[in-house]
This record gives structure tokens, C-alpha cells and sequence, in this order.
């Protein structure tokens, strides 16, 4: 919890509880799965409270929102470059790490200064595969 000491914001008991629940959490929570945790130790919580505090951490770059899940924002506290795998039936995302040498033809690059990219595989996980 050091890294947060400058995070610029009073850091309550229940801020405290969704930063521990999303520490090395690499599930890809939704606010609502973020809420439904960390509610259970604070029945007084509201959900503005965990969205708002997930704003707040995104916008200062302390996790990633992803917008792969059209059916909701999924949050990432892995903020170094990586990669998603992503299972199309039970929308479970899991990490891919490794350096993919991507080169862009120098006519699609419009004149950018490329820093990074992220990639997105879909497919079917294993559980969903048995399933059927
Ligand atoms: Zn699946
Ligand atoms: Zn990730």
C-alpha cells in the first residue's frame, strides 16, 4: 500500500479495501464485482463510492480501464504493457505477457512515434470448451 501514500486522495477504510482487493488481482473486475467484495466487509458502502474511486485511480494512471466486455468496463491494477486473452462465451480475460514484434508499415504510421500496443486474442477458454 506504500505506492499509494501519494495517490492525493484520503485514503478511508473502504478506499483502502478496494485497493487491497484490487492488488494483484488479475481477474479483471468490474465495478459491480469490485462492489459486490468489498461490500460484504462495508454493508454501508454505496456503489458511487467504488466507481468514483475507480475513476480517481484510473485518471492517475494507478489501473487500466479496458473496454473489451461491451457489456461493462473491466478494470486492470497491472498497469505494465501486456497483452489479453479473451474467452468470448464467459468473457473471463486473462493476461498474456510477452513481447509480440509488431512492425507497422511505415505508411500506416502516420508519422506517429509508436510506444506500445496491446493486443486482444479471442477464442474460447477451456472451461467453456468442456462445456459444450
Ligand atoms: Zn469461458
Ligand atoms: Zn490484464
Amino acid at each position: 500500500m506504500q505506492k499509494y501514500k501519494n495517490i492525493g486522495f484520503k485514503l478511508t477504510p473502504q478506499r483502502l479495501a478496494i485497493l487491497s482487493y484490487l492488488e494483484g488481482n488479475t481477474e479483471h473486475p468490474s465495478a459491480e464485482d469490485i462492489y459486490k467484495a468489498v461490500s460484504a466487509q462495508f454493508p454501508t458502502m454505496s456503489f458511487a463510492t467504488v466507481y468514483n474511486t475507480l475513476d480517481t485511480l484510473r485518471d492517475r494512471g494507478y489501473i487500466i480501464e479496458l473496454n473489451i466486455d461491451p457489456a461493462k468496463k473491466r478494470f486492470d491494477p497491472n498497469i505494465k504493457s501486456h497483452h489479453h486473452l479473451i474467452c468470448t462465451s464467459c468473457k473471463m480475460i486473462k493476461d498474456v505477457h510477452g513481447e509480440f514484434n509488431l512492425n507497422l508499415p511505415q505508411l500506416m504510421k502516420d508519422d506517429f512515434r509508436i510506444t506500445g500496443n496491446h493486443i486482444e486474442f479471442y477464442g474460447v477458454c477451456p472451461v467453456c470448451l468442456k462445456r459444450k
